[in-house]
């Protein structure tokens, strides 16, 4: 190695926003980061960000409503006959 050319490497730690820690080695002793393989949502398998809106439950309630009414307009056509 050629000498006072290479940056420091030695100890470092990331910290991720939800508080977990990984030791690894780097130039730099702390790295932040906003989401790790503990939190993000591909490693969980839970889904946190996609629906903000609401838009899933808002599907499932009109669908449910829909439901409801075509089940009385089936009794009501049965009734007639
Ligand atoms: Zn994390």
């Amino acid at each position: 190695m050629k000498e006072k050319i290479h940056p420091k490497y030695e100890d470092a730690e990331i910290r991720c926003a939800c508080g977990n820690v990984i030791k690894t080695r780097s130039t730099k002793p702390r790295i932040i980061v906003g989401i790790c393989n503990v939190c993000h949502p591909f490693y969980t398998g839970q889904q946190k960000f996609v629906d903000t809106a609401g838009r899933v439950d808002k599907f499932q309630q009109r669908m449910v409503k829909t439901q409801a009414a075509q089940a009385l307009a089936a009794t009501r056509k049965k009734k007639k006959h």
